[in-house]
């Protein structure tokens, strides 16, 4: 347990024998938030035809950011009618090297803004600095270089066949990763040639409205990318519009489930990324210090608001006892607290219903016999704050082992053979990510070629290229983000 805090001789205290840092906050001047926000279509703000306006806040202070306008049913029509008239007259005719221009624009104009983003990201959302620039914003920028170099060369990317671009694209994404998923829907689809209208989530619209302003700064032809801010009914909208090509959705294997049955028997085209209960497996043979250190970067950073988070820790029962006293002092050391300090690990969870959520998947846990150990640090008075959580004792049969928790919170399960590990780490209803940690590359590509997951990490883990392609297997969805295969979700032959 921690040590109670004590002053050092510089003044700083110390908090489990661990020194402090003292608070270096990244300035958010560099943000100029406005008081509200328009929808955007054809190119410009505009006042929403719902009249409504809803608030985003900070999810670390509670304090109110901005008021951003809500899509009703006729703002999701006025946006895919302005979609579709740019699909016409303009963008579908444009060669592809013209609009790799574009695509390149806006990969460069983010790269030059990319504090503003960063700043922006995590006071919208409750990212850690950290994260966000060092993650976030180089992989949002990376997705749109990498797609402006495809799109003047999709024939070789399907050779002996010729692509065409699908139409309108209809595209909802989550809080989690707000302006990189908005980077992975839009980037592929204008490469291939379609416009788009996206929604971007409740809690985190305003990243996805900034990048309406570098659309413009790019001069990117009004209408081929439309944002339209709202909630799951304004998600549904745009869902059951009749005028769209295909829906790409990332979110909830729930809502998912709703998509799918509102296109079935439709001409759109789907991709679905839904949620996940990766396994990370560690091997007696691992270097144990490496892989604590790519467990909590798996489960804690971002505060396991992650899909593919390693959300189950699958240990061999050998070295069981040594990983947990390992882990259970290292979450001591994790600093929870402001997003903008740039030393901090964790930062909030994004929003109240995500804390209860968490709060009550957690009280289930240990109501069926899970061992709680949590990060004992000071949490803020205000905001919504999820202390670092290990939950040992934990079988496959257990809640915590089986739904997606979203939050930092790690279940540990042990086993005995690789045979086991291999079987348990399948044992869910999900397949997006896993990981290994193994010294032998025999044992690896053995798990890796028996676990059903699209993504499996050996010996690091929650490593993402635009080249790589993305993606799940059972209930984590269908299709792929990233690579050739992700091209192929926005392409007809
Ligand atoms: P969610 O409730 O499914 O929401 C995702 C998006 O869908 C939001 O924009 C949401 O709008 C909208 N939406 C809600 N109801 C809708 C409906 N009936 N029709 C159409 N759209 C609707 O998911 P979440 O809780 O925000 O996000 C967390 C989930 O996303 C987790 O399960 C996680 O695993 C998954 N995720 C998956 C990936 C991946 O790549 N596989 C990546 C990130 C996250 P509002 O925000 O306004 O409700
Ligand atoms: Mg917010």
């Amino acid at each position: 347990m921690r040590r109670n805090g004590r002053n050092g001789q510089d003044g700083q205290a110390t908090q489990g024998g661990v020194w402090q840092y003292s608070p270096a906050p990244e300035a958010r001047e560099i943000v100029k938030l406005q008081p509200r926000y328009g929808l955007f279509i054809n190119g410009e703000f505009v006042e929403p035809r719902s009249g409504r306006y809803f608030e985003t806040i900070n999810p670390a202070t509670e304090e109110v950011l901005a008021e951003v306008a809500y899509a009703d049913a006729a703002d999701v029509d006025r946006a895919v009618q302005a979609a579709r008239h740019a699909y016409e007259q303009v963008w579908s005719k444009l060669p592809g090297k013209e609009r790799a221009k574009y695509l390149f624009r806006i990969a460069r104009i983010l790269q030059e803004r990319s504090r503003e983003f960063a700043v922006l990201e995590s006071l919208d959302g409750g990212k850690p600095i950290r994260e966000s620039r060092d993650v976030d914003l180089p992989l949002a920028a990376a997705h749109f270089f990498y797609h402006a170099g495809w799109a003047d060369k999709l024939e070789y990317a399907f050779p002996g066949r010729t692509p065409r671009p699908l139409g309108v694209a209809g595209q909802i994404i989550p809080w989690n990763f707000p302006l990189l998923m908005a980077a992975w829907k839009v980037a592929p689809a204008l490469a291939c040639g379609n416009t788009v209208v996206l929604k971007p989530a409740e809690t985190t619209p305003l990243t996805a409205l900034l990048l309406c302003e570098v659309f413009q700064q790019a001069e990117l032809p009004p209408g081929v990318v439309n944002i339209i801010p709202g909630d799951g009914q304004t998600g549904a909208w745009l869902v059951q519009h009749p005028d769209l090509d295909k829906i790409a959705f990332t979110g909830s294997t729930e809502v998912g489930r709703l998509i799918q049955k509102a296109v079935a028997g439709t001409r759109k085209r789907l991709t679905l990324e839904l949620g996940g209960k990766a396994a990370n497996v560690i091997f007696e043979d691992a270097a144990i210090d490496q892989a604590i250190e790519g467990i909590v970067n798996g489960i804690y950073f971002n505060q396991g608001h992650v899909c593919c988070a390693g959300s189950r820790l699958l240990v061999q029962e050998s070295i069981a006892d040594l990983v947990i006293r390992k882990l259970r002092r290292r979450i001591q050391l994790l600093r929870v607290g402001d997003p903008l300090d740039k030393n901090t690990d964790v930062g909030a969870i994004n929003s109240l219903p995500q804390l209860r959520k968490i709060e009550r998947l957690v009280e289930i846990g240990v109501q069926e016999g899970a061992e709680l150990y949590q990060c004992d640090c000071t949490l803020p008075n205000k905001g919504y704050w999820y202390r670092p959580t290990v939950l040992t004792r934990v079988s496959t049969a257990h809640t915590v082992a089986r739904e997606e928790i979203f939050g930092p919170v790690l279940s540990v399960l042990t086993f005995r053979t690789p045979d086991e590990a291999a079987q348990i780490a399948n044992n869910t209803r999900y397949g997006l990510s896993a990981g290994v940690w193994t010294n032998k590359g025999s044992k690896y590509l053995e798990f890796a070629s028996r676990v059903r997951a699209g993504v499996v990490w050996c010996n690091t883990y929650n490593k993402f290229d635009p080249a790589s392609p993305f993606g799940g297997y059972k209930e984590s969805g269908f299709g792929r983000e990233g690579g050739v295969h992700g091209l192929a979700a926005y392409v007809a032959f």
